[in-house]
């Protein structure tokens, strides 16, 4: 990873550059339970892999800051509530909210056009936190937020969220069931944790057809899921034609997971990125932000994470 821009050198071919989001601050977040598999070794495994990887050209690093309005956009998802609560719970508030910071970033890094694409590194992960409340292992929805963020500072009006984590985003699927300006699309295991994501919820209202959610089964292969986003993603965002792309980006859908019993190879993380950066190329000038959610496997992770940066930061 290089750790500056630098505009005079070959690398101004900035369409095809990836950023990579990361704080060493994300090591020390601690999850309210001190075994629990959401540790900073998943963070510390993807880090090693990656500089050893040797990318050519190499991946943009961004440090994130706190966004000085991040409560702001915070509140543009979760209530006062919400926000007090992670305040009384979470030993590392200020974590959380670099998390959501860091997704700003790569979307402001996007945006300026520093580069096309960006992944950010980051824990807590955010899909299940809810508009009232903390959940599994996430405080705040940072892809959500991020969504926010889009239309609000950006003025973007069409969101597209992807979601290949093994378990369903409950809590995206909460923030914008009636939105028909985000369409989220979920494959998950519908008997895993939280136990959400039946087909028929399609959203409401307005928001009617803009919640996809896929229930795949055990054992589910690259094939099979490739599939759901061949034949249900890609006609749906053709449809939608987003303004920008986010990713649940999360890796527990990987063969040899800890909590999840999906068999996608590294491969087929390979493939579903190039399928989310067709949709980009198509609609939206390939902007992409893809954001960590989880990944409990410390080895298959970072292969996995190797993998989707590998085809992210390919033309
Ligand atoms: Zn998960």
């Amino acid at each position: 990873m290089e750790t500056t821009d630098n505009p005079g050198s070959a690398d101004n071919k900035r369409e095809h550059r990836t950023a990579f989001v990361f704080s060493e601050k994300f090591l020390r977040h601690q999850p309210l339970a001190s075994d629990d598999v959401e540790s900073s070794s998943r963070l510390k495994a993807i880090i090693r892999k990656i500089e050893s990887a040797q990318f050519y050209p190499p991946l943009l690093s961004v440090e994130p800051e706190m966004h000085p309005e991040i409560c702001k956009y915070i509140e543009l998802v979760h209530s006062r509530e919400h926000i007090d609560r992670v305040e009384m719970q979470a030993h590392s508030t200020i974590i959380c909210r670099l998390a959501a910071s860091a997704i700003l970033s790569g979307i402001d890094a996007v945006m300026e056009n520093r580069v096309k694409n960006a992944f950010c590194a980051v824990r807590p992960p955010g899909h299940h936190a809810f508009d009232k409340g903390p959940f599994g292992f996430c405080y705040f929805n940072n892809v959500a937020i991020g969504a926010r963020y889009l239309q609000k500072k950006w003025k973007l009006k069409k969101i597209l969220i992807v979601d290949w984590d093994f378990h369903h985003g409950n809590g995206t699927e909460e923030a914008f069931y009636d939105d028909p300006s985000v369409l989220y699309f979920s494959t998950h295991k519908l008997e895993a944790f939280p136990r959400t994501g039946l087909r028929e919820r399609q959203g409401i209202g307005e928001g009617f057809g803009f919640n996809i959610n896929i229930p795949l089964p055990c054992g589910t292969t690259d094939r099979e899921i490739l599939d759901a986003y061949k034949e249900e993603l890609v006609p749906a965002a053709d449809n939608f034609r987003p303004d920008f792309i986010l990713i649940s980006a999360g890796f527990d859908s990987r063969k040899g997971d800890l909590l999840g019993d999906f068999d996608v190879t590294d491969a087929g993380f390979s493939r579903l990125t190039g399928i989310v950066m067709d949709i980009a190329a198509k609609h939206c000038s390939s902007r992409i932000v893809s954001v960590l959610e989880g990944g409990y496997n410390f080895k298959g992770l970072a292969s996995a994470v190797e993998a989707h940066l590998a085809t992210l930061r390919q033309p």
